[in-house]
């Protein structure tokens, strides 16, 4: 492929040019998606982070519920932070909220506690190198992780990084950290390996 791959970042509300900047330095193109015409020709999606309430009322008033759905079933390498993982996760708590039912977690809106508790925290990972770090800004903690869905990091006891499928999905913000985050990293390369599929079928 001549040109980089292209991934979508929903751009609704929330910290969608970070990621942009995250993913350009990566080597990747990015399209801000606002509308349904802007998820096709896609090799990956973001959903980023925000206020997940904000984004699933923006997500009716823009028509984007239904299409955003097929788009995140069709099997393309998704990365979804924060509010991001709130609109995927099969369970919503505190409180409860519609969601697309994709992850098969449990999340706790605001689960560390509000602004106070939010910060730079040491992660444990065996795919991530040793000293990474994770940034939470009133995160989502995950209380339950279902079949199929492999734990890739953990702040403590708790999982804060899963792989589902194609979904990659965290509590924090790699995004928001100055270098290139390894998490960034890993999502750049399954878009890359699947935009090569693409090519070649
Ligand atoms: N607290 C937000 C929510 O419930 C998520 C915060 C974030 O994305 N950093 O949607």
């Amino acid at each position: 492929m001549s040109e980089a791959p292209l991934v979508g970042v929903l751009a609704l509300q929330g910290d969608f040019v970070d990621h942009e900047v995250a993913l350009q330095r990566a080597g990747l193109r990015t399209r801000q998606v606002r509308s349904p015409a802007q998820l096709d020709g896609l090799h990956g999606l973001v959903l980023p982070g925000g206020e997940s309430t904000t984004m699933l009322t923006l997500l009716g008033v823009e028509g984007l519920w239904e299409p955003l759905g097929s788009t995140l079933r069709s099997g393309l390498p998704v990365f979804a932070t924060c509010a991001g993982m709130i609109l995927l996760a099969e369970r919503v708590e505190n409180p409860s909220q519609r969601s697309y039912g994709l992850l098969p977690i449990t999340v706790v809106r605001n689960g560390y506690g509000r602004q106070f508790h939010s910060g730079t925290f040491a992660l444990e990972s065996k795919v991530l190198p040793p000293g990474t770090t994770g940034t939470f800004i009133r995160a989502p903690r995950i209380t339950a992780v279902g079949a199929g869905c492999e734990v890739l990091a953990r702040r403590g006891a708790d999982a804060v990084l899963v792989q589902c499928g194609s979904i990659l999905a965290a509590c924090f913000h790699p995004e928001l950290q100055p270098e290139l985050h390894p998490v960034v990293e890993r999502f750049a390369a399954s878009v890359r390996r699947h935009a090569g599929a693409v090519v070649r079928s």
